[in-house]
């Protein structure tokens, strides 16, 4: 089902906002910022700490300065809400088979050339129908549509933190988890908010080059990997995306590179999923990435020592497995989105009892 169509139909038409008071309903007053001379703000949420004066937005056009104090417009305001497999975001090592009630809000704090969401990501919030769904009636929704989690996903969480932040709790107490699929372009102090209160947290890596951010993402590497090091610091479970994009962020010399940082820095169990690039919004010019590729990827980085390296996006291919690093059987055997077995007695493999990472319960 189309996400927009489930929001109309399923998602309790009741909590509609009626357009009188919906602005009102979706504002509620940013968590990171510093106020400045001359009611200006600077936004302390992103890398970009956004400068801006009164009654401008910043860059990712979902916040407002009004007067001097500066606000999400974004709480609560999902445009795209779906029921997904927890493998489509894609997290492998956490409640396989389970699904996430996932949700999005308008806006993004980078502007990749290759977004598949850009309609949503890339517009503001008063440029997409809005449904009102405040913390409690998200977890209730998780719960009446089976989810075991509240995936925040589609455009980038960090830019409507604030929803995250509240929902996460709401989902606590009422028994739900909450992962966060997410850029990672995200200053220290909102991300260590966002790993206390969620269970995992997926960063879409996109490449490992300060070229490529700037060229292809309109954002910078080195923050990303500074958010990774500490959810990994934290201890907030953590999976890696990388998508492929032929000819842009493809090289040995790259995969290489990307492996070596992954294991020093983030330890050899880390899950790294290559992802097949499909053509679209500003790359459309560029082929899907040919599969050989994506197994070059995986034989750098499986020969530099990563203990879990997924394909991703190719269904049917055995990479979509999770197969234990010392006995080499598979424990999580999957096929597309679907889980077909779980090998796995409390977090170890079945076979050899080898220790397999992850949020297998609970
Ligand atoms: S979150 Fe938005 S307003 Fe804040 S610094 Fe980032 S782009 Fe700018
Ligand atoms: S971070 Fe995600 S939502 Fe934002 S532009 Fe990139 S791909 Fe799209």
């Amino acid at each position: 089902m189309d996400r927009r169509l489930f929001v109309r139909t399923l998602a309790l038409p009741c909590f509609a906002a009626r357009a009188a008071d919906a602005d009102a309903r979706f504002t509620v007053e940013a968590r990171f910022y510093e106020k400045q001379p001359h009611k200006k703000i600077k936004c302390k949420l992103c890398p970009r700490e956004c400068v801006i004066d009164d009654r401008e937005r910043g860059y990712c056009g979902a916040r407002e300065n009004r007067g001097g104090t500066y606000y999400s417009l974004v709480w609560a305001r999902v445009c795209a809400a779906h029921v997904d497999p927890i493998e489509k975001k894609p997290l492998f090592h956490f409640l396989p088979g389970s699904t996430a009630f996932s949700v999005a809000t308008a806006g993004c704090n980078v502007n990749c050339k290759f977004c598949q969401n850009w309609d949503i990501s890339q517009v503001r919030p008063e440029q997409v129908s809005g449904t009102y769904i405040p913390p409690k009636d998200l977890a209730a929704l998780t719960r009446r549509n089976d989810c075991r989690s509240i995936a925040y996903t589609y455009s980038e969480p960090v830019v409507f933190c604030e929803y995250v932040l509240d929902s996460a709790e709401a989902g606590r107490a009422a028994g739900v988890k909450s992962v966060v699929i997410s850029g990672g372009y995200v200053q220290e102090e909102p991300l260590k908010q966002l790993c206390r209160r969620v269970d995992a947290i997926k960063i879409d890596l996109k490449g490992f080059s300060e070229k490529y951010f700037k060229e292809v993402v309109n954002g910078e590497l080195k923050p990303v990997l500074n958010a990774l090091a500490i959810i990994r610091k934290l201890g907030t479970w953590c999976e890696v995306v990388y998508l492929v994009v032929p000819s842009l962020n493809d090289s040995d010399e790259e995969f290489r590179s990307l492996a070596r940082w992954i294991k020093t820095e983030l330890g050899p169990d880390v899950p790294l999923h290559f992802s097949r690039f499909y053509p679209e919004y500003l790359l459309k010019n560029l082929p899907p990435t040919p599969l050989p590729t994506l197994e070059r990827a995986k034989a750098i980085c499986d020969a530099e020592g990563l203990h879990y390296v997924y394909i991703g996006n190719v269904p049917g291919h055995p990479a979509e497995s999770t197969w234990c690093p010392k006995c080499r059987r598979a424990v999580v055997e999957r096929a597309g989105f679907a889980v077909r077995a779980v090998h796995l007695d409390k977090g170890k493999c079945h076979f050899c009892q080898q220790a397999i990472p992850g949020i297998w319960e609970g």
